[in-house]
């Protein structure tokens, strides 16, 4: 509040602690709202740079910053990062032993830690708490801040909490961080952390370096048929999602047969193993990490050259977050997803699981909303990123002067009309009309009706001639089936 260094100090310390020659988009704003001590939610895409938006602050507020994570793993990362650049920095959670715990909160005791990082679980704990309170907290920073909404992707009961850790520090200056931005998301973080005026601080989700692709299969065996050839061109490292542990192994075992160093990561392996196969990741070790979603929040490695979704996600959000760790240095980096139009099913079978936990009707509704926009980026003729874009309620025109990427496998490669029917075959030759999406029944389609069809994307029935129909879809292409 009192005195916001000047923007020369800032790219000072940038420079010197830091090593980066300047800030990029969104970062600079954050950061100034930050050090003008006004509670603010920042709202960047996965690999923008939300960690240097509270470290570079710190360096500049002359209290402790705590910073709440929701993974160990993630905590320990940064903490290592911080300690090579010289930046005194303690982490509190449940891996510690004994010794090490003791010697971190005698860290933060003595106000020599810049930064205290920590879990939800933890800021529970009173005589943590009073031991923070007995020091000068002057940030206080919310990590991965959709964690906190039962509407995000990856709801952590614990961090309900932090309100009450907010109110026994005194209420510093908060800043939660995150890369989802929808509505609801927004409103809860807002809500339960009781932001006082916040600045509410967003870039668009747009990253040009990111290739979209989608790859129809029509089994789960030309799934791990495709792998070799995505992994092999990758251009270097990268990580291969699956839906379940079972595709995760057989997947890992695919490649692994064929010779790639790849290593498996899921939540049954033991810690150790995950921890060790994580690290082969990150020093460049393996051409793929082969992983549930268990893997990768907030997985700091900048180089990763590609994300191939063996399974199609839940939620346009979680491939969003997933496929997004791919690139963050900003150089060129692909995101495949494996298109099985049977997949929605297993999605929907998770979701009725789900419901069965909770029964939450609204909560339902919007969880089957968001999988069929994954669905539909599944299927568009159209630009990925654009329906991406869309997706997320971003109007698309900003990003996308030309209303598409012009990089994405639509944009490159616009659907192929069906090859014309060779003289000796006929009607035959005309493609049988794919099992429609959603309700519609193949044989009461008549002029006029809209419908989504698997690859093709949403059309609708220009003519109806006998057994066959005409669909015209929205890339301005029309096609002739067979029904
Ligand atoms: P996020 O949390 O938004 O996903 P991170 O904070 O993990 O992103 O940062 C992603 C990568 O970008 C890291 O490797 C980080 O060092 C790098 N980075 C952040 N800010 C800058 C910057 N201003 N200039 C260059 N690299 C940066
Ligand atoms: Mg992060
Ligand atoms: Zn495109």
């Amino acid at each position: 509040m009192a005195d916001t260094p000047p923007l020369a100090t800032l790219h000072r310390t940038l420079r010197r602690q830091f090593g980066f020659s300047s800030l990029r988009e969104g970062q600079e704003e954050v950061i100034r709202s930050v050090l003008a001590g006004r509670d603010t939610l920042a709202i960047l895409p996965t690999g923008a740079g939300k960690s240097l938006c509270y470290q570079l602050p710190a360096l500049h507020l002359r209290g402790t910053t705590v910073v709440v994570s929701p993974l160990i793993a993630l905590m320990k990362d940064q903490v290592d990062k911080l300690q090579e650049l010289g930046i005194e920095a303690a982490q509190v959670n449940s891996a510690l032993s004994a010794r090490e715990e003791a010697a971190a909160l005698a860290a933060i005791d003595e106000e020599r830690s810049e930064f205290v990082f920590t879990t939800p679980e933890r800021l529970t704990d009173p005589e943590f708490l009073a031991l923070l309170r007995g020091t000068t907290i002057d940030l206080f920073v919310v990590d991965e801040a959709h964690c906190l909404s039962q509407w995000g992707h990856d709801f952590r009961p614990a961090y309900l909490a932090l309100r009450g850790a907010l109110e026994a520090l005194g209420r510093p200056r908060v800043l939660a961080l995150t890369a989802t931005a929808t509505e609801p998301v927004i409103e809860d973080i807002v809500r339960h952390l009781e932001l006082v005026d916040p600045a509410i601080l967003q870039t668009g989700i747009y990253r040009p370096n990111l290739r979209l692709e989608v790859v129809p299969v029509r089994s789960e065996e030309e799934k791990l048929a495709e792998l070799p050839r995505l992994v092999a061109n990758g251009g270097g490292t990268g990580i291969v999602y699956a839906a379940t542990i079972k595709h995760c192994l057989a997947a890992h075992q695919h490649l692994a047969a064929l010779g790639f160093a790849v290593a498996p990561y899921h939540g049954r392996l033991p810690a150790r193993e995950r921890q060790a196969h994580q690290e082969r990741f990150m020093a460049g070790e393996l051409q793929a990490i082969v992983a549930t979603n268990a893997f990768g929040l907030g997985v700091d490695k900048p180089d990763i050259r590609f994300v191939v979704h063996l399974d199609m996600p839940g939620s346009l959000e979680s491939y969003y977050q997933e496929a997004g760790r791919a690139g963050r240095d900003g150089e060129p980096a692909r995101c495949v997803l494996l298109y099985l139009p049977a997949d929605r099913r297993t999605q929907l079978y998770f979701l009725r699981g789900n419901l069965r936990r909770h029964r939450d009707d609204e909560k339902a509704a919007l969880d089957r909303e968001r999988l069929e926009r994954m669905v539909h980026y599944g299927q568009t003729a159209l630009c990925r990123w654009r329906t991406l874009l869309e997706g997320f309620g971003e109007p698309a025109e900003e990003a996308l002067p030309e209303g598409r990427c012009c990089h994405c496998d639509r944009c490159e490669r616009p659907l192929e009309a069906p090859s014309p029917p060779r003289a000796d075959e006929g009607a035959a030759a005309v493609d049988r009309l794919p099992p429609p999406v959603g309700e519609a029944d193949p044989a009461a389609l008549t002029a006029g009706d809209a419908l989504v069809l698997p690859v093709y994307g949403r059309g609708e029935v220009a003519a109806v001639d006998g057994e066959e129909l005409v669909v015209a879809f929205a890339d301005g292409e029309t096609r002739r089936f067979r029904r």
